[in-house]
């Protein structure tokens, strides 16, 4: 098949919707799906009937709810087509009512308290806005997938999705606001679009199965560096191995396949990394396809013998592994927001929406930076990884002057250019190409759009785009309401965008964000910079955080502690997780290899005196393997103490605490002895692969 005839075929889209439904029928399912008018019942008949008999004849036996609770993977529970005809025969059926609504018994999720277990049921709704599809195996096991958004009895949000839809509306309606105030009167709605480059690393997958902290916590914890690393640069953009050519080639067809636009595909810093990156969509369908293709990508390797890594930091010493997060704002007539335009009218647009972006980021960086707070990001945020856990805006040089000179009521001029200026009607050119990247900035703008860095590989993006759609909402509400009352809005703009700068900029930084001086100097702004997930989760129930989620309707108090509740919560069982691993790999490997050794090292020795000759070496090394066995040994009864303790308290938070404070760096102590030994004992003693296995031999 012609790569045009793969794409979406597995997807009942609009082209399949055009030909397989009444026109009325679906004009009118158009309306929901645009416009949010409700879905009329006996139009869901008509659709769910067409889906039925697409699916079928695609080879679908079975179809789903798809959704995505508060674990940050997806979930679904298949129900077949059949129905009893009454004489022991079946029919096939699918009812609009079946479509719309789903009552997975779904008690087992996290729902932080939202429901009790008289009323565990969490029910599942047809998300329209993003297509459903079908999911196919290599077996040929074909299932009709529907996006849903899931919740409690009450109506409260138990998924990720839910609220992401929220925040899109609240946005949106701030954004026309902003633009019906500058006087735009054709543009009816505005999206939050999302690009999310995705990182992985592959492994191969018989070196895979001999390690049980791959396979348990998703990174390895223990491992002496191999003697190559990153440092020659020759992994980033170099050429694709067939091997991963061939993997990367399959994955995209089951991407294309499935109507998601994978794009680039390239090699990343570290050895054995990789990076994929879509075509941008709106925030909802980009969010839905991302976990897409995290599970695509797992499924895939297998095939291959390959392994996907995705934890933030599969090894130490080499670089770990994020999301870019590529989030602008665009109209239904397609003007992108955070686009600099032609004209000094549409720069004054583009201005105020970077001054919204400004205002928000600085004033909300504390809840940012708690959206992508989990134990695997700790490896990269705050420590020596991309990037820091200060979260700061690079404008670039061109741009930041820009502002700084309307600040200052000073004339403005851009490459050459001179304007006499203070009113935003003889605003300069703005430059498009913004080619000065930074690439160690946590929120860059980059020509067109805002790229958020913080983002763990791992995790799903909804939350850093909830939150990101609705603190735009918050900043373009403000805005929108001053320039409504404004007579000369020229004037006010110039306002809005001189005394935004003023009090905002100070979340501006272009240099570079790793330097020492940048810490310093970001602390002297008063920036917060929060090293660990524990602490930076608390951001989501400051009075701040209840409030903003509140007005804009996208989380309820009920609803965001509650989710700050499961991931303090998450956090704790993934590190005890990680300790109950480094405790059974360090009993039942690690220390039965050094033993073995130094007893052959012992007898070796015992053989060279029965012919007297001395044995120094045997010696030296019998004493060193001694030392480091000696101190491993009481580094994991540490880890085992604090284990315990831990888990022993009942307290939510203070029992993350716990893990944080004593687990974590028990758990590094006891990897410093390990290492240690692993460098001591020979190749084929040493009982799992190392890290010269994992990273090169691909
Ligand atoms: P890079 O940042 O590596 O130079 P690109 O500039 O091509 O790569 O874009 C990276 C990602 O940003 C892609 O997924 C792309 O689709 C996305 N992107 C481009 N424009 C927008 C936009 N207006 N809104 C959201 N994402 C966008
Ligand atoms: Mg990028």
């Amino acid at each position: 098949m012609e790569l045009t005839e793969v794409f979406g075929s597995n997807v009942f889209n609009d082209k399949v919707m055009k030909e397989r439904l009444p026109k009325e029928i679906y004009k009118a399912l158009k309306e929901t799906i645009e416009k949010g008018t409700p879905l009329r019942p006996d139009v869901a008949d008509v659709v769910a009937n067409a889906m039925k008999d697409w699916a079928i004849e695609k080879g679908a036996t079975h179809y789903t709810h798809w959704f995505q609770p508060l674990t940050g993977i997806t979930a679904e529970k298949h129900d077949s087509f059949i129905s009893p005809a009454g004489d022991g025969s079946v029919i096939l059926e699918f009812s609009g009512k079946q479509l719309i609504q789903g009552e997975p018994d779904a008690s087992s999720f996290p729902s932080g308290g939202l429901r009790a277990t008289f009323e565990a049921r969490g029910y599942t709704a047809w998300d329209c806005t993003s297509p459903a599809f079908l999911k196919t195996d290599e077996n040929g096991n074909v299932t009709f997938t529907i996006p849903t958004a899931f919740y409690s009895y009450n109506g409260e949000a138990l998924d990720k999705k839910t609220p992401l839809l929220r925040s899109m509306s609240a946005v949106s309606k701030q954004a026309l606001r902003v633009l019906r105030a500058l006087k735009n009167a054709t543009s009816m709605k505005v999206t939050a679009t999302v690009g999310p480059e995705q990182e992985y690393f592959l492994v191969d997958k018989e070196l895979y199965l001999e390690r049980i902290d791959l396979m348990l916590t998703g990174r390895t914890m223990f491992g002496a560096p191999a003697p190559k690393g990153q440092e020659l640069e020759d992994q980033y953009f170099g050429a694709i191995k067939d091997r991963v050519s061939d993997y990367m080639q399959d994955l995209n067809t089951e991407l294309w396949k499935m109507g998601i636009m994978s794009k680039t595909q390239h090699n990343e810093v570290a050895p054995a990394q990789y990076e994929m990156a879509p075509i941008f969509a709106t925030t909802n369908i980009a969010t839905d396809h991302n976990q897409l293709v995290m599970e695509t990508m797992q499924k895939v390797a297998f095939r291959h013998d390959l392994v996907c890594l995705l934890h933030e930091k599969p090894y130490a010493g080499i670089n770990g592994s994020g999301k870019h997060n590529n989030w602008s704002l665009s109209t239904d007539d397609g003007i992108n927001l955070l686009e600099p335009g032609n004209t000094p009218g549409e720069n004054v647009q583009f201005l105020l929406f970077v001054s919204a972006l400004l205002k928000a980021v600085d004033t909300h960086a504390d809840i940012l930076r708690a959206t992508c707070a989990h134990a695997g990001n700790d490896h990269r945020l705050g420590a020596n990884e991309a990037p820091p856990a200060i979260i700061s805006i690079f404008m670039g040089e061109d741009l930041t002057e820009i502002l700084e000179k309307i600040s200052k009521g000073q004339k403005v001029s851009a490459r050459g250019k001179q304007f006499v200026n203070v009113g935003v009607d003889t605003l300069p050119d703005i430059p498009k190409d913004n080619t000065d990247r930074n690439r160690t900035s946590p929120f860059a703008f980059t020509g067109n759009k805002f790229e958020f860095r913080t983002v763990g590989s791992a995790q799903s993006i909804a939350g850093p785009n909830v939150a990101l759609n609705t603190i735009a909402a918050e900043a373009l509400d403000e805005i929108a309401t001053r320039l409504e009352k404004a007579k000369d809005k020229n004037a006010e703009a110039a306002a809005i965008i001189r005394e935004t700068y003023k009090k905002h900029s100070r979340v501006i930084f272009n240099g570079n964000n790793y330097s020492e001086e940048w810490m310093k100097e970001a602390e002297k702004r008063g920036l917060p910079n929060v090293g660990n997930s524990v602490d930076a989760l608390k951001a989501f129930v400051t009075d701040k955080a209840l409030k903003l989620f509140q007005k804009y309707e996208v989380l309820s108090h009920k609803e965001l502690h509650s989710r700050y509740d499961i991931y303090v919560e998450h956090y704790a069982k993934q590190i005890n997780i990680e300790a109950l691993t480094a405790i059974d790999m360090v009993k039942k490997q690690f220390l039965p290899a050094a033993i073995e050794y130094a007893t052959f090292l012992a007898d070796s020795i015992d053989s060279f005196k029965s012919v007297s000759v001395s044995a120094p070496v045997q010696v030296d090394l019998v004493k060193k393997l001694g030392s480091l066995l000696a101190s491993s040994y009481k580094t994991l009864a540490k880890l085992e103490g604090a284990a315990a303790k831990a888990q022993a308290i009942a307290d939510t938070v203070k029992k993350a605490e716990s893990y944080r404070d004593n687990v974590v760096t028990a758990m590094q102590a006891l990897r410093a002895d390990i290492d240690a030994l692993e460098m001591l004992v020979p190749r084929d003693m040493w009982p799992v692969p190392n890290y010269t296995d994992l990273l090169f031999k691909l």
